[in-house]
């Protein structure tokens, strides 16, 4: 039996604020345990919050940025859950007015273009971190409780493993374009749980699960396949779904399950009452709104317009920040558009294909990178010294003068006639049978000269004169 997979998503994401949501210990990542704490965050009987702007500004930002409607007011509920993590025993959270209602991501699917709904993004704080000892116990760091999160919702519009990992790498892309997040999943500041349901054509949605300890997109894309697999073999041999969480061990490559899923009643849900509402006036979200840099696709567009790239070409180099700014940098110092997005589009991106980190990390910058271009375009180097050099900037050297470099490397083309005509002579005559060859009209031949002149050069024959003494000479 063929059933359709109905996927989606609760994404979680840490705002880069500089303080927490509710109190104003410092939100960071790696400190020492329990030292960004306060009676407010820890929850101290007495303890009062305060709400930090900020976190609704990148909230409603985020809602913008994903076509989400910004509720004009937002009220703030408590969550109710028992575990360690969560020193108040509830959760500072968003059930019936969240900051933003509806939206949709478009994202590109095999059949074409496909708009991935929204349902909510909300605000909340986030809980403490377990940290289970391998000598038994478990420990407790508060840090990280009460640093401010959104969690998007999608509503179950995705229908496959590979269109979920789209939908979050364009997602992760368009938060960090934002500034919101540094979406690091290694890290935790981008976590996501997966919904899964399958049904029959035509028929309504089936009982879903969800899984949650999902800690790379990979995990996410392996947990889902999983998943369905899981599901369509319970179905198959006349069994049923449960409602239940699961939890995804990603080194054994499966799932357990975890609880009975819960819905929103086991919490029970109630008022937080030392929060008013927020009222957010229009006025506010038109400011945030011009605070909204350009967004991938505007910024492809532009790419093509402004630069005459092509379409793909655009959208690679708009794809990630870190690239695009970069890219941006390239041409405001050096006038050649085409030839910056090709060295980026190859050379660059593969150097950072082969460096895979969650973040994208340039170790050359813009102004030596440009200089590098601008020697290659006039001549003073050519390709292959070019490359050579670009790969000691990347790996070694990206503070010195590339000027300086390619003395230091002795990478400067040889253009000299004189010069190159010795050595051309001295080939041709010791490779009598390949220059009568040339003389014939064999263009391979041609080629086999410009290869000895490049080798006893050490590549840094300017490729043109050498054709033009080879025409001269035979
Ligand atoms: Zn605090």
């Amino acid at each position: 039996m063929i059933y359709l997979a109905v996927i989606g998503l609760e994404v979680h994401t840490e705002l880069k604020t500089n303080t927490k949501i509710f109190c104003s210990c410092k939100n960071e990542f790696n400190l020492e345990p329990n030292i960004n704490c306060c009676p407010v965050c820890v929850g101290m009987p007495g303890a009062l919050p305060a709400l930090n702007k900020k976190a609704v500004e990148y909230a409603i930002k985020a809602g913008l940025a994903l076509n989400c409607e910004i509720n004009t007011l937002t009220r703030w509920e408590r969550k109710n859950y028992f575990y360690p993590d969560l020193p108040k025993a509830y959760q500072v959270s968003q059930a019936e007015a969240p900051v933003c209602l509806g939206g949709y991501m478009e994202i590109e699917t095999q059949n074409g273009p496909k708009k991935i709904r929204i349902n909510h993004i909300h605000l909340e704080e986030d809980a403490g971190k377990l940290i289970h000892s391998e000598y038994g116990g478990s420990l407790v760091d508060y840090n990280r409780g009460g640093v401010p999160l959104i969690e998007i919702v999608t509503e179950p519009d995705l229908s496959s493993a590979d269109e979920t990992l789209v939908f979050l790498e364009n997602l992760r892309a368009l938060l960090k374009y934002i500034g919101v997040s540094d979406c690091r999943m290694e890290q935790g500041s981008l976590r996501c749980d997966v919904n899964v349901s399958l049904r029959k054509e035509g028929e309504p949605l089936g009982i879903r699960t969800e899984m949650k300890n999902l800690a790379s997109f990979k995990a996410v894309h392996r947990a889902i396949t999983y998943e369905i697999n899981r599901q369509t073999e319970i179905l198959n041999s006349g069994g049923e779904i449960i409602q239940e969480t699961r939890r995804w061990d990603d080194q054994k490559g499966r799932s357990y399950s975890m609880r009975a899923k819960e819905d929103a009643q086991d919490y029970r849900y109630f008022p937080e009452t030392d929060l008013p509402p927020v009222k957010i006036s229009s006025e506010f979200v038109r400011q945030v709104k011009e605070t909204l840099p350009l967004l991938p696709k505007e910024r492809a567009q532009k790419y093509v317009e402004e630069y005459n790239l092509p379409q793909y070409d655009a959208q690679i180099l708009t794809s990630e920040i870190t690239i695009a700014d970069f890219f941006d940098e390239c041409v405001a110092l050096f006038d050649n558009p085409k030839m910056i997005s090709n060295w980026i589009m190859t050379d660059v991106m593969r150097k950072i294909k082969e460096h895979q980190t969650e973040d994208i990390v340039l170790p050359i910058n813009a102004k030596n990178f440009t200089k590098m271009l601008k020697l290659h375009q006039d001549n003073v180097i050519n390709q292959p010294a070019a490359k050579t050099l670009f790969e000691h900037m990347w790996h070694q050297d990206s503070k010195t003068d590339p000027e300086q470099l390619i003395q230091k490397l002795n990478l400067v083309q040889i253009s000299d006639e004189g010069e190159l005509e010795n050595i051309l002579k001295e080939i041709i005559q010791n490779n009598p049978a390949a220059a009568d060859d040339v003389r014939g009209g064999n263009k391979k031949a041609i080629a086999f000269f410009v290869g000895q002149v490049m080798k006893a050069t050490k590549g840094k024959a300017n490729p043109k004169t050498v054709n033009e003494l080879i025409q001269k000479l035979l």
